[in-house]
């Protein structure tokens, strides 16, 4: 490969790296998204603003500029040759009383941000736990943590940056322009004449300014993901003899970026030439003409002072304000992505203290159930009998999971429905559905908490020790427990390392128990242990089954082959019913399975 091709071919890829990135910043998985202002305003009443706190940063701010004005009218004095031990004693008051305003003004903003970040974290926060699976699947962890992070952070900086700079430097223009027209008129109205112009140019290069360097910052994070995409394969950089290859691309990300770099600050630069130019010229205008008003004996030395510090404070303050441009952008991007969240339908599980659900037998009538537009379930009609085992089999992506997931109403079917007996399950509360059913996984979750606290988890009961022991005793634990240092308060290391997988499985299978539902979804819960753990696990299986409906998914044949009845799932349909016995004499798409799974033979 030449040069030429690699330069292209790293191009294309980094395009593509370019675009998730911005997707990902502009927050796209949302379609249909509101305008900013409607959300702006949505948002404003949704995160509880500290209206109050608020109100007292805009009343110092005035105050400040008040002070300013104040400052610069005794300044001009001092330097008019106004000597006077009153006029110096009130000049250093009104310093005094500016550092005073300005450190509380800093105390209460910094208050007033951390409160505004605080409530959007605790907003989205709520929002989050409450999402539904579906959402989970276009959102990453990742993602959530970031926006509950760095965009409330953003957020809360950025808002009271903005409106509390903007209102502060607007009022500081419109107060100096009314001095310097007390001051002079003549002076002042050259001074109107260049201000329009300054803005409208200020205006423009902004904007331009932050697309070039907006283009700059995605061009980088598309070189760090290409990086990082490098840096995580480089075994099969290595095993491929790559790393010329790699050499080459990795330069031409890096000269792309540069190029992209390297033109974003030229225009900074040249932004930045605006400025000078027009306080140049503004310069020019005071001291030529304000020269000639002194000589022509129009105006005191005094009064030329003060025109020239006050003009000069009108164009601080029109760059701080337009200085406020990419902080705004940004704060826009947080506020689009934060709401992206905020506007999402929640799960409504509201605890509520009702009796238990009476289970009856679990009806699964003529459901098909699509992800996005991927068929996955079709007519699936199926009884699960009360108090009975069911095992469900089919090879891997037959759907098996996703049935267990709409069992759990994880999902929601997209035809057909699901009886307990004969109400459809969606009447229920989903808080109610959900207490009486327990779902176990390959890997149970273990909390880092301590044992105690990983068996009561979703108890809204307290227990006693000796119901903690002899729960564990029948999942066959309560003599490991025991040899533990602290027993119970023994806390578990992150994602329950701190024990072996099948003790996992069998602290899951008594945290269970202690909650007492009257369905269990079992899904490939062994599927990861070994022999003597699964056995294990099967024996605290047994102790489980007892007065429930278990419906177990499962591959080892020895899971399933004492099941009251087996289900075999292939492509989203149901294609065999039966026992063990009768499947095996009959069913092919059963008998392949076991052969696949190593015949019976392999069973024990
Ligand atoms: P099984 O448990 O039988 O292996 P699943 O129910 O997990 O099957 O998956 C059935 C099909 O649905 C598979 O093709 C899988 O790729 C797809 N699938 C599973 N979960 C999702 C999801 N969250 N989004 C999109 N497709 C999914």
């Amino acid at each position: 490969m030449n040069r030429k091709d690699i330069e292209k071919d790293i191009k294309v890829q980094l395009e593509v790296l370019e675009k998730a990135v911005k997707n990902n910043l502009e927050g796209s998985y949302l379609k249909g998204r509101k305008s900013s202002w409607k959300l702006f305003f949505k948002f404003l009443f949704k995160i509880n603003l500290p209206w109050i706190m608020l109100i007292i940063s805009l009343i110092f701010g005035v105050v400040s500029v008040k002070l300013g004005v104040k400052f610069i009218s005794y300044q001009s004095k001092f330097f008019g040759g106004d000597l006077e031990q009153k006029t110096i004693l009130i000049g250093i008051g009104i310093m005094a009383a500016s550092m005073v305003v300005g450190t509380c003004s800093n105390y209460i903003r910094d208050y007033t941000t951390n409160k505004i970040s605080r409530n959007i974290r605790i907003s989205l926060w709520n929002k989050i736990v409450r999402l539904p699976m579906t959402a989970y699947q276009s959102l990453s962890p990742r993602e959530m943590i970031s926006r509950i992070t760095q965009d409330a952070d953003l957020m809360g900086t950025a808002f009271i940056t903005i409106i509390v700079t903007m209102f502060t430097q607007t009022y500081g223009v419109f107060e100096y322009l009314k001095q310097i027209y007390e001051v002079d008129k003549s002076l002042a109205y050259i001074q109107f004449a260049i201000l329009p112009i300054f803005l409208i140019l200020k205006f423009i290069a902004g904007r331009i300014n932050y697309n070039i360097s907006i283009r700059s910052r995605f061009k980088f994070a598309s070189l760090t993901r290409y990086m990082v995409s490098i840096l995580l394969n480089i075994p099969l950089i290595k095993s491929y003899n790559k790393e010329e290859y790699e050499k080459s691309r990795g330069d031409v990300a890096i000269e792309e970026y540069t190029k992209y770099q390297f033109r974003s600050e030229a225009f900074g630069i040249g932004f930045d030439l605006i400025d000078q130019v027009f306080q140049t010229l503004n310069d020019v205008v005071c001291i030529v003409y304000g020269a000639y008003l002194v000589n022509q004996g129009k105006i005191d030395i005094g009064v030329w002072i003060t025109f020239y510090m006050f003009s000069s404070g009108i164009y601080a303050s029109i760059q701080v304000i337009t200085n406020l441009w990419p902080l705004a952008k940004s704060m826009q991007g947080s506020m689009q992505r934060v709401s992206d969240i905020m506007e999402l339908e929640e799960e409504d599980v509201r605890e509520e203290q009702e009796e238990a659900l009476e289970i009856e037998d679990i009806h699964v009538k003529d459901v098909s159930f699509s992800y996005s537009d991927k068929k996955v379930l079709e007519q699936v009609e199926l009884v699960f009998e009360k108090n009975k085992t069911t095992a469900v089999i089919g090879s891997s992506g037959s759907g098996k999971t996703t049935l267990l997931s709409l069992l759990s109403r994880f999902y929601q079917v997209s035809d057909g429905a699901i009886y307990n007996g004969d109400t459809n399950i969606n009447e229920y509360s989903l808080s109610k559905w959900r207490k009486s059913i327990a779902y176990l996984q390959q890997e149970s979750i273990v909390f880092h908490m301590s044992i105690r606290e990983n068996l009561t988890y979703g108890l809204n009961r307290s227990v006693t020790d000796e119901e903690l022991f002899r729960v564990l005793e029948k999942v066959g634990l309560d003599s490991f427990i025991a040899t533990l240092p602290l027993g119970l308060d023994q806390i578990l290391m992150e994602n329950g390392r701190s024990i072996s997988g099948g003790e996992r499985q069998r602290l899951a299978i008594a945290r269970i128990l202690l909650r007492d539902p009257k369905i269990v979804l079992l899904d490939e819960a062994t599927a990861n242990l070994d022999r003597i753990s699964e056995r294990l696990v099967s024996q605290a299986f047994e102790v489980l089954a007892k007065d429930r409906t278990m419906i177990i998914v499962a591959h080892r044949l020895s899971t399933i082959k004492n099941a009251d009845k087996i289900i075999v799932m292939e492509t989203g349909k149901v294609v065999g019913v039966g026992t063990h016995q009768q499947l095996k004499e009959t069913n092919s798409a059963y008998q392949n399975l076991i052969k696949r799974e190593g015949g019976e033979d392999d069973e024990e």
